[in-house]
């Protein structure tokens, strides 16, 4: 099968449009027939190398697909061949104490697929294996491209606002890159909540993407000053939630625009990990500082409902033949992505 595989770290010259062996279903496993894949960043992460963590080479990245199955193994009872399905990208045993409390991604195995997976184990290339238990139907009222642009920024998303921050009602939300994969989310899951969501990107397109997505403010960061801007918005009130992601360059801005006693949850590090956080704003204003990572297969559930159901939609931003994968990985590492990528393999 056609894949995009690489040997060795380093820029997006490292990939390659290679020929390699099919995927076999294990006892536990389907193998699916991609029909579209998307772009995360940790395709980047992956191939550039992080310090700490092990890629196993030669390495297919990919953490999202829809597709159909072609294969199951011998133990598979809960999908079948034709199926249509979008993948839960972690993969855990599902059978350790920390898995059956629904913290899955505590388990001793847990791996991002695509990401930690391998060798030669992801969403870019003509078909692809995971445990069957990681697979979901594709929501009927999406094409296979929209439906491969959802599952790891909903998840993540879903997570940090409803898990682990608990979004309410009339909350006003700070969104970072609010027009990237996962601030598409944050704002529409905001919104769902009857939340504020107040939308920072970096140009007026991205913040009209934002706007229709259903931002109720927008603060261009190019152009304006983030935390004077938000104490007008809140009225000298300032954020209940800072969604983060972006990291060292924006950590003591989203300090400073936390109320007292507000929550920033953090689930990654664009600019950079190592971060300055004055104290005092822990104890004397009562901050939560929350970290948030992936989620669990049934807050993957609960979020997809909203999508079949319309309440959540997909943003693609272009979709790229397998075979351009380079290209689009330079699109996203040059912040020039609305919502999401998706890559489409030959028939
Ligand atoms: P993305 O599609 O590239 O969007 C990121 C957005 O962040 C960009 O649109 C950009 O918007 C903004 N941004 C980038 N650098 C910034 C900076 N220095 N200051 C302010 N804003 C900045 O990426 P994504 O898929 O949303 O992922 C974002 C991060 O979260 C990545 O590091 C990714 O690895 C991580 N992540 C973690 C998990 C997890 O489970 N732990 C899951 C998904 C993603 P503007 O330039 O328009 O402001």
């Amino acid at each position: 099968m056609k894949a995009m595989v690489f040997e060795k770290h380093g820029g997006p010259e490292v990939l390659h449009y290679a020929d390699v062996a099919e995927p076999k279903a294990g006892p536990d496993e389907a193998v699916i027939r991609v029909r579209a894949s998307a772009c995360n960043y940790n395709d980047i992460w992956a191939r550039r190398g992080l310090p700490g963590m092990k890629t196993i080479l030669p390495h297919i990245s990919g953490s999202d697909a829809a597709g159909q199955v072609i294969e199951v193994g011998s133990e598979v009872t809960t999908v079948k061949s034709g199926d249509e399905v979008v993948v839960h990208p972690g993969i855990a045993c599902r059978r350790c104490y920390n898995c059956l409390r629904g913290e899955e991604y505590f388990c001793p195995d847990f791996k991002i697929w695509g990401f930690q997976t391998g060798p030669l184990d992801g969403a870019h290339a003509q078909y692809a294996k995971v445990p069957a238990v990681n697979l979901l139907p594709k929501p009927s009222n999406l094409s296979f491209e929209e439906a491969a642009s959802i599952p790891l920024v909903l998840l993540t998303t879903w997570r940090m606002l409803v898990s682990r921050a608990r979004v309410q009602v009339g909350d006003f939300v700070l969104i970072w890159g609010a027009s990237g994969g996962l601030g598409v989310m944050a704002v529409q899951v905001a919104r769902l909540f009857n939340a504020r969501p107040i939308a920072v990107a970096s140009s007026e397109q991205k913040l009209e993407l934002a706007r229709r997505l259903g931002a109720e403010f927008t603060i261009n960061r190019k152009k304006q000053d983030v935390f004077q801007e938000v104490r007008k918005i809140t009225g000298g009130r300032r954020a209940d939630i800072v969604f983060e992601h972006a990291g060292s360059q924006t950590w003591p801005i989203s300090l400073q625009c936390l109320r007292w006693g507000g929550t920033v949850v953090i689930c990654g590090a664009t600019s950079g990990y190592e971060a300055v956080t004055d104290l005092r704003l822990l104890w004397n204003k009562q901050q939560n500082y929350l970290g948030s990572h992936q989620g669990n297969k049934a807050e993957l559930v609960d979020a997809m409902r909203c999508v079949e159901r319309g309440l959540i939609k997909p943003v693609v931003d272009r979709v790229m033949p397998l075979a351009e994968l380079t290209r689009a990985q330079e699109l996203l590492e040059n912040d020039q992505v609305q919502g999401k990528v998706v890559i489409v393999p030959p028939e």
